[in-house]
């Protein structure tokens, strides 16, 4: 199938190493190039291993010197602000949301709904709690702010695994991301000019939720967002062939150029 074949071409720009929670070394990412192109980007901050932005620029030097293109996964809503000069020097920056603070500063965290997501866990325990309206209304408000904050203040390229956590894992998500939501936060993208990503861990965004970018005018970029050996993209190549995204549209291993 033609769609199968092109898509290991497109550039894979969410990787894992041992930098942040991933398993293998940059060394060994360096050999994978070969199977097909792919970046680095490890979470920041993270733990002792990417505190800070000398890390982060010592984690570019060595990823760079060996012919890795370099990227972060920038915490949206936690990391603190990223430098121009960081932020220039690295390839691309991916910003993504694995938790969220609420107006009332309680906390949500997506472990649990992304682990349901991957297929790790067969239950979202807590459910319930996310079928509340007012719950759902606050946590999509809060997002679009911290996804604004992102590529205002801190200037990243790609939005990473837009929608992953509880409300995607109650498994309706056009229910519990109204269309209206979805064409607000597309909006932002395409008005920052950053891609959105096709997230093959979590299997997000869904579909229509692609098919409303394409019609916005979005850019794309593929992030399998291994942790382990590198696998074939089948989840991805699924979403684009559904939504119909066109190959020129995604990033290939470089920030977009804003106008
Ligand atoms: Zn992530
Ligand atoms: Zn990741």
């Amino acid at each position: 199938m033609v769609w199968s074949r092109s898509v290991g071409a497109l550039f894979d720009h969410h990787i894992h190493s041992d930098r942040s929670d991933g398993t293998v070394s940059l060394a060994d990412r360096a050999k994978s190039v070969a199977v097909r192109p792919h970046g680095v980007s490890d979470h920041y901050p993270w733990r002792d291993k990417l505190k800070d932005e000398d890390d982060v620029l010592r984690y570019l030097d060595e990823a760079s010197r060996l012919g890795l293109r370099v990227g972060i996964e920038y915490d949206l809503g936690v990391a603190p602000p990223l430098s121009a000069r960081t932020r220039e020097a690295l390839h691309y920056v991916i910003g993504a949301m694995h938790q969220v603070q609420l107006d009332d500063d309680t906390w949500i965290r997506y472990d649990n709904a992304g682990a349901f997501l991957k297929g790790r866990v067969k239950e979202l325990s807590d459910a319930a709690k996310y079928m509340d309206d007012d719950l759902a209304s606050r946590i999509r408000e809060r997002t679009l702010e911290v996804v604004r904050v992102g590529i205002e203040r801190d200037g990243i390229d790609i939005l990473g695994h837009a929608t992953m956590g509880p409300l995607a894992a109650l498994g309706d998500p056009e229910r519990f991301y109204p269309a209206e939501w979805q064409e607000r936060l597309i909006g932002l993208c395409v008005k920052g000019g950053i891609a959105i990503e096709v997230n093959e861990a979590y299997g997000v965004p869904h579909r229509e939720f692609l098919e409303r970018a394409k019609a916005l005018g979005a850019t794309f970029s593929v992030g399998s967002d291994t942790h382990f050996d590198l696998k074939p993209l089948d989840k991805t190549a699924e979403m684009i062939r559904a939504a119909s995204l066109d190959e020129g549209r995604f990033l290939a291993g470089a920030r977009p150029v804003r106008g």
